[in-house]
């Protein structure tokens, strides 16, 4: 059987919530794409108790709204009207609200599969892109004046020719490594244990944030639970892992406090190595790296998706831009001007989840009361909570 070519504009590896939110947001400024996922498709969307959840920041929310799909997202999301940051066993907290902040709400917490669900139907209904899934990228070559991807889908062996290719194929990027880009990556010694809690209280769209000795701790509201993310040292999250419910339950409660309720039913426990990848430089000829692949940030600030959202939405208003100036947009002139004005908004938010990760794991007296003082400084300052708020918001 001869060999098919498809030829397109931009071709996205991963398709994955990046490189489908590339897909759509190329799409709807008329840029064609072919959009290669490796994985089978998964049929089964019902909605589950043990379904991981993701915090959709305020600029996300703009950016999936501008795509037309907040309509679709808002009614599977939980708002989050209030959040709670407090050091277990000392003096201080600071305190987010809606009002004080004076939006209508400071975030949204959505399950991850229904987020990724409604994606994926967009995606299918929108002619520009052409998704090809269970299709998988073996090997690229890099032309002067496009790049050849060879892909398996199904049974069959495809060529893709593109003008630019984005490697949106996840923290273990092979694309990454046949660029040999030079990639830095921090393990923090430590996992996150992920897990939905009921308590004996509504959550009252009430986030909290913990520091505990342990680690940082978040409990997020969702329908009639929280979603619970608790960093801890690889050894104790392993521990923690194989308790049984009771176990857990008291050491959960014993760093959180009662402050959200007493901890009743817990679902599925699982967990994710901590740790963080910078990749100074994302693109070479005709390649550029997106989402996971190009950054990867601990979820307890839960930041990921956030920060590639923005740097998709850069992305595609650039190739726009110059599309219509007439400039190749697999340039290197192009993706130059790309990776320059991300790299600010990545380091800043890279920056960030790292200070949580390491400086709130020091257990020195010092240290803790300098923490708690900071708290309470933030506390009473409403300029620099608004500051923290824009932050943490993407704003
Ligand atoms: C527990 C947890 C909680 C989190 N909470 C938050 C949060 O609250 N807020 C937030 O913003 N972020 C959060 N994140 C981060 C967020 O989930 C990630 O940033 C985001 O999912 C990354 O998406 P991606 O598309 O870059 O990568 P992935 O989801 O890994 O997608 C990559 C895709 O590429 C495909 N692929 C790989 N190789 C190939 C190939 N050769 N050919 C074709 N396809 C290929 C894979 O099958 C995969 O589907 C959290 C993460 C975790 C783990």
């Amino acid at each position: 059987m001869p060999e098919v070519e498809l030829k397109t504009e931009v071709a996205v590896v991963g398709g994955g919530m990046v490189g489908m939110a590339l897909a759509l947001s190329l799409a709807q400024n008329q840029i064609e794409s072919v959009l290669l996922e490796a994985s089978e498709v998964i049929t089964d969307h019902s909605e589950q108790f043990d379904d991981r959840t993701l915090v959709i920041n305020p600029a996300s929310k703009v950016f999936w709204d501008s795509l037309g799909l907040w309509l679709e997202i808002e009614p599977h999301t939980t708002p989050i009207n209030h959040v709670h940051v407090s050091n277990q066993g000392h003096f201080g907290m600071v305190q987010f609200d809606k009002d004080e902040m004076e939006v209508p709400q400071l975030g949204h917490v959505i399950a991850a599969k229904s987020l990724a669900n409604i994606l994926l139907q967009a995606v299918r209904k929108q002619n520009l892109i052409n998704c090809l899934q269970p299709a998988s990228l073996e090997s690229f070559e890099q032309h002067d004046a496009d790049v050849i991807l060879n892909v398996k889908h199904h049974e069959q062996q495809l060529k893709v020719r593109a003008q630019l290719m984005v490697g949106a194929d996840g923290v273990q990027s092979a694309i990454r490594s046949q660029l040999n880009l030079q990639t830095s990556v921090k393990s923090y010694q430590r996992k996150a244990i992920i897990c939905n809690i009921t308590t004996d209280q509504r959550h009252q769209n009430r986030a909290f944030e913990r520091l505990t000795t342990q680690g940082p701790m978040a409990l997020l509201p969702f329908k009639n639970r929280f979603g619970f993310v608790w960093s801890v040292q690889a050894q104790k999250a392993d521990e923690l892992l194989t308790a049984d419910d009771s176990t857990f339950i008291e050491q959960a409660q014993q760093g959180f406090g009662y402050r959200a309720g007493s901890f009743q039913q817990i679902g599925r426990r699982s967990s994710y190595p901590l740790f963080q990848i910078k990749v100074p430089q994302q693109y070479k000829h005709r390649v550029v790296l997106m989402g996971n692949a190009a950054h990867a940030v601990s979820p307890v600030s839960a930041q990921g998706l956030n920060l590639a959202v923005r740097g998709v939405s850069r992305l595609s208003q650039l190739l726009t831009d110059y599309k219509n100036k007439g400039v190749d947009i697999g340039s290197t002139q192009v993706l130059s001007v790309y990776q320059d004005s991300s790299e600010a908004d990545q380091n800043r938010t890279l920056n960030y989840t790292d200070d949580l990760m390491t400086w709130f794991k020091i257990d020195e007296p010092i240290v803790n009361t300098i923490r708690s003082l900071g708290l309470v400084a933030v506390n009473a300052k409403l300029e620099l909570k608004k500051k923290l708020y824009q932050t943490a918001g993407g704003l």
